[in-house]
């Protein structure tokens, strides 16, 4: 199973990854976390994400196109995978079309959650608190100023994303306002139409 999960921040791809990566037995690939360890190792594309991220904005698409490309075809994929977190521009949503016909892999299908944008910042506002209430460390994006940004980037870059899948008609929606649950099973049906 090879999929895309799409959704601006807050939307719940997180939770829904990982209950799709328990169902099929695949890796959640996400852009996001792989900049993120690099970010605490201090790597050169490290050094090169940090600010871009912690100002909300999105990193250069060559720098996660090379992310991606390494682990699409990795041990660990080979059940398959969900993409959290990228394609995020159309420039690579067609570099990904590019990157899977060179490795002979389709797409089985792409999964956007729909949310209403008022919602979104009482979800990053719960996830602040859960992770603190956990003993967590809250994210240096997730807060009301950089999140605003984030939706922007969202608004402006990753929108026209779907309008791309939507037009290869491979795009399936999914109400992301309703419980987990509801989701899941909403999730799950479009998976199985
Ligand atoms: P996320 O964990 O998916 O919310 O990503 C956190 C941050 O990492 C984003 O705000 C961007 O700065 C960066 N990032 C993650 N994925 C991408 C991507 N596909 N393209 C560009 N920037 C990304």
């Amino acid at each position: 199973m090879r999929l895309v999960l799409l959704g601006p921040p807050g939307a719940g791809k997180g939770t829904q990854a990982q209950r799709l990566v328990a169902k099929w037995g695949i890796v959640q690939l996400s852009t996001g976390d792989m900049l993120r360890a690099a970010v605490a190792a201090g790597s050169p594309l490290g050094v090169k994400a940090k600010e871009i991220m912690d100002r909300g904005e999105l990193v250069p698409d060559h720098l996660v196109i090379e992310l991606i490309d390494a682990r699409l075809d990795g041990p660990d994929a080979t059940n398959g995978f969900i993409l959290d977190g990228f394609p995020r521009t159309v420039a690579q949503a067609e570099a990904l079309d590019a990157l899977l016909e060179a490795k002979r892999m389709r797409l089985d299908a792409v999964i956007e959650l729909v949310v209403d944008e008022a919602m979104l910042l009482k979800r990053v506002e719960n996830r602040i608190r859960e992770t603190l209430e956990a003993g967590g460390c809250v994210r240096v994006d997730d807060n009301p100023e950089t999140l605003k940004t984030r939706v922007d980037a969202y608004r402006k870059q990753t929108a026209p994303v779907s309008a791309y899948y939507s037009g290869k008609q491979a795009l399936k929606q999914v109400d992301g306002m309703a419980p987990i649950e509801d989701v899941a099973r909403a999730v799950d049906a479009a998976l199985a139409a």
